[in-house]
């Protein structure tokens, strides 16, 4: 049996499963103060006995193996858990391999193996949420280098008539800034969720997503890309980006049909828990 914990901003969601995907019990504990929600973590995993723990978490972490603080939350501003060294308090509670990586690595994973990239040795996984992340596989393995990468924050180039001034606490008017939900939320005056029929609020979302992708794309040469994250859920994002993509890349690499290539996640919502597992799984490899 193996542990997975997918660790957000707001709630982490933690469960048993095994390494074809399948989860058993799973639980979500709301993401406060270190020192309330990882005792509840441990708790949860204490009761079950698992042999090896992987932990998809929120960024930026400390991936890098050679590193004093490998392990650990960088630079969040949440409350508590910037330094937080995550990775030694779990495998100090528990004793047991502990495998850790970003949420969206973890779902990049998740997909790659059981999900809509299943087969591939390369894809990309996109989310649209609280924030922009993602996470890429190539060659068969998550892309790494000095530490993971943070595509959420690349530059975009602004719609002429959007005057809003952005909501990233770092960059202001990265791609986070401009088009996560909280900036579509401040920019309109409502959230996303309300504002289902307004047209441009969509059509601007996919000006800002396509110029993402084309950059991904011309990078990273993904053979597939995912998009996930509550946003998301507007599938009317899905043709003005692929209108706006179509444009800007004007045809100069060949790419399979844009309906086929970049798609909503084949796990739903369990692609980062599930990816969690196979972090654990990798983890008792190592
Ligand atoms: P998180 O990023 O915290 O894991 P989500 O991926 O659900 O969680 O992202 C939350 C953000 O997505 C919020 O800003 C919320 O307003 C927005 N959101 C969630 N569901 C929808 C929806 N169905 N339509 C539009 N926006 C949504
Ligand atoms: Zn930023």
């Amino acid at each position: 049996m193996l542990g997975a914990i997918e660790a957000g901003g707001t709630k982490f969601v933690c469960a048993v499963g095994d390494e074809l995907g399948g989860i058993g019990e799973r639980i979500q504990i709301p993401t406060t103060i270190p020192e309330e929600t990882i005792p509840r973590v441990i708790a949860f995993f204490s009761k079950h006995g698992v042999e090896a723990i992987g932990i998809g978490s929120f960024g930026p972490i400390d991936v890098n193996l050679d590193s004093e603080t490998y392990g650990s939350i960088t630079s969040t501003p949440k409350p508590g858990w910037r330094g937080y060294p995550f990775v030694q308090e779990i495998r100090k509670a528990l004793g047991v391999p502990v495998g850790f990586n970003t949420d969206v690595n973890a779902a990049a994973l998740g997909e790659a193996t059981f999900g809509a990239a299943k087969g591939l040795d390369s894809c990309l996984y996109i989310t649209v949420g609280t924030g922009i992340g993602a996470g890429a596989v190539v060659q068969g393995k998550l892309l790494q280098g000095l530490s993971h990468p943070e595509m959420g924050h690349i530059l975009v180039r602004r719609h002429p008539e959007d005057h809003y001034k952005g909501k990233c606490p770092y960059h202001s008017d990265c791609l986070e800034g401009l088009a996560a939900g909280p900036a579509i939320e401040e920019r309109w005056g409502a959230k996303g969720i309300e504002l289902v029929s307004r047209e441009e609020v969509w059509d601007l979302e996919g000006y800002y997503i396509a110029q993402a992708l084309m950059q991904y794309i011309l990078i990273l040469s993904p053979k597939k890309i995912i998009l996930g994250g509550g946003v998301m859920n507007q599938k009317q994002v899905f043709s003005y980006f692929q209108k706006y993509l179509q444009e800007l890349l004007n045809d100069y690499v060949a790419l399979p049909r844009l309906s086929d290539y970049i798609v909503s996640p084949g796990l739903g919502d369990d692609a980062g828990i599930i990816g969690s597992l196979l972090l654990a799984r990798n983890a008792i490899q190592e």
